[in-house]
């Protein structure tokens, strides 16, 4: 069996960043299921936030994303994530990134629940996929070895630690096991939970249920962030209309053309993602459709081709000229909060194996994610990562607390009517009607009941597709029944039944296999 100090599964900006780094230590050997810039990193539009800008520091970052996280915030680890920010980019810039400047200085621009401009972009509105080709170009010209079209299957855990990995050969199906000292999960999101989402098709959980299969704990799986306004054109996979475009002046109107945002919250426009995507909804609702629209038409038209290329080419291959037309939107699913419970270090529960990136929760998010940390957390705790394992020390915390519940799933199935194996689209109806933006008792029950019963009937996996739609059954699970437990209503988790938040529930809810 092959050998390697570090093994990283995944090449997004996590994966590819942690591997730079990791290269300085050993051996590295990087998997990923599809091409190497197959990945949700480079669909990142609006940027990447640090407190690089004069009128901004550390404390106001950090201020501004404890109060979006709605009380569930890990304090330490969001301190040192706005701390280190600053020497990350610098990083990043270092590889080569372009962030874009003007007069020799980085932008910055606003995005919803940020007191200040903080948030650096590069290419106007293709931030994610020039990090994205910057750090592919770095890892392809270092030597590190890259397996293309390779989907991590099984973690092997002996004696508690981590041994290696089993991997798919997605174009022979055959499978090969891997060994290592450090195994580094940066598998990304599960966006493909939903029948709307802004994901790229490799978001499937691969991360969330390989770590839990092994042992690992999985923590605040209810909290899925949904991102108002993705665009909604018939036969159209919703793609992205940034916050920023908000940010930059762009207006929320709905079916009849007028504005609303001003109705539900004085913050307007602005206002936190999960408050900006209930109020569309019930703005759909009242007016009998199915999307709102952004008018950018009022700001001159030069400034929205400069600052949104990519949006504004995206839109017009549709037909759609945004300098001249409201652009039609609607929420859909964006971003995993929860996930592969860590420390600050990157440790899981179980010795040798990491995770970082969106698979990891390292509860920096609390409840709800603030607008561009997601790229920032990536590379934050990717470096504490190497910085941990270059001393060859794993050190692991017990989980526990008087913030913590911890469950197992629960053991039924038995009372759906179906127990035949769902295809891909049924999944993301079910998830999407009963798991959504809005939740119910009623509706979490069914929808528990009904992935149990789901995923006794999977066949064993064989391939690419076998094996993802079973993680993503796994992964469903774990957001429903977390969402069916935590009775009230929080950040990104709101539930029609319990639309309060709760003080008894100011607390995470872990999942372990038991
Ligand atoms: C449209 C869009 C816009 C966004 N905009 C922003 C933004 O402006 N700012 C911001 O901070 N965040 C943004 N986000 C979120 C951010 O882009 C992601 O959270 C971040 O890029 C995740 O990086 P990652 O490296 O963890 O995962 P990804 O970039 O998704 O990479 C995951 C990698 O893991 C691989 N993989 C998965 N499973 C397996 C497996 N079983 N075996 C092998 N390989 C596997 C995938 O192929 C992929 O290479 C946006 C997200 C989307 C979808």
């Amino acid at each position: 069996m092959k050998h390697y100090d570090y093994i990283i599964v995944g090449s997004g900006i996590a994966g590819l960043f942690t591997a730079l780094l990791a290269k300085r230590h050993g051996s590295v050997l990087v998997i990923t299921k599809g091409s190497i810039d197959d990945c949700n990193t480079r669909h990142a539009q609006g940027g990447i936030a640090a407190a690089i800008g004069r009128d901004d520091s550390p404390e106001l970052h950090f201020k501004d994303t404890i109060s979006a996280g709605d009380g569930l915030c890990d304090e330490e680890a969001v301190r040192i994530l706005v701390d280190e920010a600053p020497g990350r980019i610098a990083e990043l810039v270092n590889l080569g990134v372009p962030f874009d400047t003007l007069d020799g200085e980085i932008t910055l621009t606003r995005e919803a629940a940020h007191s200040v401009s903080r948030i650096l972009h590069a290419g106007g509105d293709a931030t994610g996929e020039h990090i994205e080709t910057t750090l592919s170009n770095q890892v392809r010209t270092s030597g590190i070895q890259v397996l293309e079209d390779s989907l991590a299957s099984e973690i092997l855990v002996e004696d508690g630690k981590v041994r290696g990995i089993k991997v798919l050969d997605c174009h022979s199906d055959s499978v090969e096991e891997f060994a290592c000292r450090f195994l580094i999960l940066a598998t990304g999101g599960a966006g493909q939970l939903y029948k709307f989402n802004t994901n790229s098709d490799i978001a499937t959980g691969d991360g969330i249920s390989l770590a839990f299969s092994a042992g690992a704990e999985i923590i605040d799986m209810e909290f899925y962030q949904f991102h108002p306004t993705a665009l909604r054109l018939p036969g159209v996979t919703p793609f992205l209309i940034s916050e920023a475009v908000r940010g930059e002046g762009g207006i929320l109107r709905n079916a009849k053309g007028d504005p609303f945002m001003l109705d539900y919250t004085p913050d307007g426009d602005l206002a936190p993602r999960d408050i900006v995507a209930r109020s569309i909804l019930y703005e759909m609702d009242k007016t009998g459709s199915d999307r709102v629209f952004i008018d950018v038409t009022h700001l001159p038209p030069f400034t929205v081709t400069t600052r949104f290329p990519h949006i504004y080419r995206f839109c017009l291959e549709q037909g759609l000229n945004i300098t001249k037309e409201l652009i039609p939107v609607a929420p859909a699913a964006h971003y995993m909060i929860g996930g592969v419970k860590t420390n600050s270090w990157g440790e899981t529960n179980i010795a040798g194996l990491f995770a970082c990136g969106e698979t990891a929760c390292t509860s920096i998010h609390g409840a709800n994610r603030l607008a561009s940390n997601s790229l920032l957390e990536a590379v934050v705790f990717s470096e504490r990562i190497i910085d941990k394992t270059a001393g060859g020390v794993n050190s692991l915390e017990p989980t526990g607390g008087k913030n913590v519940v911890v469950n197992h799933l629960l053991n039924q199935g038995h009372e759906a009517k179906t127990a035949i194996s769902p295809g891909l689209s049924s999944l993301q109806t079910l998830l999407w009607e009963k798991v959504g933006i809005l939740r119910d008792g009623k509706g979490l029950v069914q929808a528990a009941d009904i992935l149990a019963a789901w995923q006794n009937s999977l066949p064993p996996p064989l391939d690419r597709p076998s094996y993802e739609l079973g993680n993503l059954i796994l992964t469903a699970r774990l957001v429903t029944e977390a969402a069916l437990l935590r009775e009230e209503s929080r950040g990104a988790h709101f539930r029609s039944d319990f639309p309060r938040r709760s003080p008894r529930w100011k607390r995470h809810i872990v999942f372990t296999r038991g």
